[in-house]
């Protein structure tokens, strides 16, 4: 990663705090320090965070209250948080701790286990960061990319009990639409659909160009029933596109399955969610099914 990269260290103990931004200064890493809540939010507004280093135990408010703070703008939702914590802050409550964060260093910290960490952090965020390669017809995510991002989610609820929601979605009968109005035409139709995922899906939905005319987006703190009830709202919106061509107007639909459960695997839910998309082909196409798990 040669891009810079910038760090906030959020320690009231001052010693501390100096000691672990001495341990992160390296070639390309900005590395900000801030003592509360209020130092942190200043960072976070004017510049790009690529990680939070938190201290579980503040004075004011606590690591796991700031930690909220963070998640719960969406602009920095995907922002890693690792805490640091003393050794009997652990078997206390991690996991309510790491409801809102992503890792745990502990005290005392070794220079080694903290620019690990932080690292390893920042780079997996990065892949979701304009950085990735996109799809050129529709600017999505690519295959591998998007697989990794329903990984990223699935581990995310796992850690801390929400939903998420796996979606695929299949262009009905699309083989006629490209043999009926030509190749280009098809293209316009495959670019609608993106646009139209991305302006109704929510910043926090990853979504991807899974194949051809095949979509997958993962829909993180979305419930089957929800996930259900928006892609139903989209087919529909989708089936009323009117699209031109030299011999006139016409309109596609498109299918659904989808697959919401926290504890299976990225690859099982991928599964469940694209048997679901053939349950809905087979009954009849233009329809959105959830997978029984
Ligand atoms: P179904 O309702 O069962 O999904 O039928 P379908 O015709 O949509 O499915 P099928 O998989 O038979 O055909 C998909 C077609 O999509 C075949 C392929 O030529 C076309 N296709 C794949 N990628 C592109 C693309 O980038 N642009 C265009 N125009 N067509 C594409
Ligand atoms: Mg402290
Ligand atoms: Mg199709
Ligand atoms: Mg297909």
């Amino acid at each position: 990663m040669s891009e810079q990269m910038t760090v906030v260290v959020v320690e009231d103990h001052d010693d501390l705090r100096e000691e672990m931004l001495c341990y992160l200064q390296r070639p390309h890493w900005r590395v900000l320090g801030a003592d509360s809540g209020e130092a942190l939010n200043a960072w976070m507004r004017k510049f790009r965070i690529d990680v939070v280093v938190l201290d579980v135990n503040m004075p004011g408010s606590s690591g796991p209250e700031l930690a909220q703070m963070i998640r719960f703008n969406d602009d920095w939702i995907r922002i890693p948080i690792i805490y640091l914590s003393a050794e009997t802050d652990i078997g206390l409550q991690m996991s309510a701790l790491l409801k809102a964060g992503d890792d745990f260093v502990t005290k005392p910290i070794s220079d080694k286990s903290l620019i690990a960490t932080v690292f390893a952090r920042a780079q997996r965020a990065r892949l979701l960061s304009n950085a990735l390669s996109r799809d050129s017809l529709t600017g999505l995510l690519k295959h591998a990319d998007i697989k990794e991002q329903v990984a990223v989610e699935q581990e995310r609820a796992m850690r801390t009990g929400k939903p998420v929601s796996v979606v695929m979605l299949d262009i009905d009968h699309f083989k006629k639409v490209n043999d009926s109005y030509g190749h280009g035409i098809g293209d316009n139709v495959i670019r609608a659909l993106a646009n139209l995922l991305r302006q109704r899906l929510r910043r926090v939905d990853v979504i991807g160009r899974y194949g051809g005319e095949e979509f997958l987006a993962v829909l993180p703190e979305c419930s089957g029933a929800q996930a259900v009830q928006i892609l139903d709202q989209i087919r529909q919106q989708f089936s009323g596109i009117s699209f031109s061509s030299e011999t006139g107007d016409f309109s596609v639909s498109l299918s659904a399955g989808i697959a919401s459960c926290a504890e299976l695997e990225a690859s099982a839910l991928i599964d469940a969610a694209d048997k679901a998309l053939y349950a809905a082909k087979n009954t009849g196409r233009n329809r959105v099914c959830l997978a029984e798990i």
